[in-house]
């Protein structure tokens, strides 16, 4: 083998301190928020960054959305990436998660396949975590959810990956070519590299496809391809927090304190 190929999926997201929920619709507003890479696709694009210095190779970045995402997926390529693409078209628009997955795994066929797809765990936005499985379903591949370390074994082409879990981490194995998600905070994104920086931004085709380009069928895209429906949203009722200052000598505060803690443990 000769290198690893690795696509990492990329999404531009809207900073989420700076989006708001429209009173009237309660739906959000990202009219006024800027953007970013999402934080585990970063982590994502660190991860393929580590598996190439390791193992050699190359690494495809693959996004879906509007225009001004192109930008952001030069700062991949000036982060060490090698080539990038964006599946932009009015068609794609509206899409929700099988839509998204969909289109992305075409996409990935259409690069002409790869050893690794690269993930991250949720978006910011979307936050369903559902289209890295959706990708591998629509591609037929194994894939390994809430991945926090990857290894691979090159000449056996088997990958290993610790999964981590609320109450520690499994080690799972795979033969290539799999799809991971992997989690937030994983690795440290490192900072652009200021030698590919003209390159990136000048020089480097960042290669847009529109659904006709790829043959795509309308029906599988966008608004059409997408079974879901909002019926209707609700604000979740805030906790309400409760404050009480106990008073007298640090013993009877203790005793006080005992008296409230008692009724919530259940002491065994
Ligand atoms: C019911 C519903 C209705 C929606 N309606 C709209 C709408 O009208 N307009 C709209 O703009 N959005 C809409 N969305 C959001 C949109 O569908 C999602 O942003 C999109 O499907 C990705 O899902 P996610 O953000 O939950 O991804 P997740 O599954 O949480 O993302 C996990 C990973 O998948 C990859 N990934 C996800 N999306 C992309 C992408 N576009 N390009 C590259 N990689 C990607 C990234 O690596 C990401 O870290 C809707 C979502 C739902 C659930």
């Amino acid at each position: 083998m000769p290198g690893l190929h690795t696509i990492v999926c990329l999404k531009v997201v809207p900073k989420s301190e700076e989006v708001s929920v429209d009173p009237e619709t309660r739906t959000l507003d990202r009219g006024n928020a800027r953007s970013e890479i999402n934080g585990q696709d970063m982590n994502a694009l660190e991860a393929a960054l580590d598996l190439k210095d390791t193992y050699g190779g190359r690494i495809t970045i693959l996004s879906m959305g509007p225009p001004f995402f192109e930008p952001f997926l030069r700062l991949g390529l000036a982060m060490g990436a090698d080539a990038a693409y964006l599946m932009s078209d009015r068609a794609f628009g509206g899409a929700d998660t099988l839509a998204t997955s969909y289109t992305l795994a075409a996409g990935i066929k259409a690069i002409g396949g790869c050893d690794l797809v690269l993930c991250g765990e949720e978006s910011s936005d979307g936050a369903t975590a559902q289209v890295p499985p959706g990708i591998a379903e629509w591609l037929d591949l194994p894939q390994i959810t809430y991945v926090s370390r990857v290894q691979v074994m090159k000449k056996a082409r088997l990958l290993r990956a610790r999964r981590q879990l609320q109450s520690g981490y499994e080690m799972v194995e795979t033969l290539l070519p799999c799809v991971l998600s992997v989690k937030l905070g994983i690795n440290e994104p490192r900072f652009l590299d200021f030698q590919r920086w003209e390159w990136a931004m000048e020089e480097a085709p960042v290669t847009v496809w529109t659904a006709a380009d790829l043959g795509l069928d309308e029906g599988y895209l966008g608004l059409p391809g997408s079974p879901t429906a909002v019926s209707s949203v609700g604000a979740a009722p805030s906790a309400q927090r409760r404050g009480e200052f106990l008073s007298g000598t640090p013993q009877e505060e203790a005793q006080q304190l005992l008296e409230r803690i008692r009724p919530l443990v259940r002491l065994s």
